[in-house]
């Protein structure tokens, strides 16, 4: 079986992201980017796959622009076996990627789509969702545990009740959430022997999707300024100030 993980170049979770002074996005020059933290759960867990005889082949997928080749270097040296670069200038809109996703696919025929559930940049949480719609596969989302059976995959979600198990059958589409794994740091001659691996370049066109983005962004600002707290001496005080100042009781 062959396993499909998606991943995307982001700002470092790390960074203080500042908006750009025109209001037009946030500022991504000379800021440092990193693979998307959900994905290297994904690509974490599929490495462990492969290395338990459950999956034989593991590509990475990135779309965006020439630099998302680091971030799929990044997978390769975590454990991916071969890369697959989808090159565009603009930062491609979800339906975009699952578009491109499921071209992917038809070409890749893999068992599994292992995704993150969210891109830390865009907070969409749409991708995973919208590629096994278009693919017509089954699709387990925000996933803690993935356990091969038999006749499929048994997964554990953490919902509000507590925990719920599926089986899907194969193929599927897993979106992975926190608590799956802790994914490896990678060593460095697996560094050095990324380099060799090889990565495919492709454009939307050669692979028949149009990914013209349908959204016009209006405007990005900085979230307002918190007011400073005040301590308060008695509950009294309290019950006061909630009342006369912040009307809120
Ligand atoms: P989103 O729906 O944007 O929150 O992203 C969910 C997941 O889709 C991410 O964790 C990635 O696995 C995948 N994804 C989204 N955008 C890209 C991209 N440009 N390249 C590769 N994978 C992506």
């Amino acid at each position: 079986m062959k396993i499909l993980v998606p991943v995307k170049r982001v700002i470092d979770a790390n960074v203080n992201v500042r908006v750009k002074a025109d209001g037009t996005g946030v500022e991504t020059d000379n800021v440092k980017m990193s693979m998307n933290p959900f994905d290297e759960i994904a690509v974490e867990e599929a490495v462990r796959l492969r290395e338990a005889g459950t999956a034989e082949e593991l590509i990475a997928v990135s779309i965006g622009p020439k630099q998302s080749q680091e971030t799929i270097r990044t997978a390769l040296a975590m454990g991916a076996d071969r890369g697959i670069h989808i090159e565009m200038d603009v930062a491609p809109e979800p339906l975009a990627v699952a578009k491109l996703l499921k071209a992917v696919c038809d070409r890749e025929r893999p068992g599994l789509v292992l995704l993150g559930k969210q891109a830390i940049d865009d907070d969409a949480v749409q991708t995973g969702q919208m590629v096994s719609a278009l693919l017509g596969w089954a699709q387990a989302t925000f996933v803690s545990a993935i356990e091969f059976v038999d006749d499929g995959i048994k997964v554990t979600r953490e919902v509000d009740e507590g925990l719920e198990v599926l089986q899907l059958g194969k193929p599927c589409v897993i979106t992975v959430d926190l608590r799956l794994n802790e994914p490896r740091y990678a060593s460095l001659p697996n560094i050095m022997k990324a380099k060799r691996k090889q990565i495919d370049v492709l454009t939307p066109a050669e692979l028949g999707v149009d990914a013209a983005p349908r959204l016009t962004v209006l405007g990005v600002s900085e979230p307002p300024q918190r007011q400073a707290g005040v301590i308060v001496e008695t509950v009294a005080d309290l019950v006061d100030k909630l009342r006369n100042e912040a009307k809120v009781i």
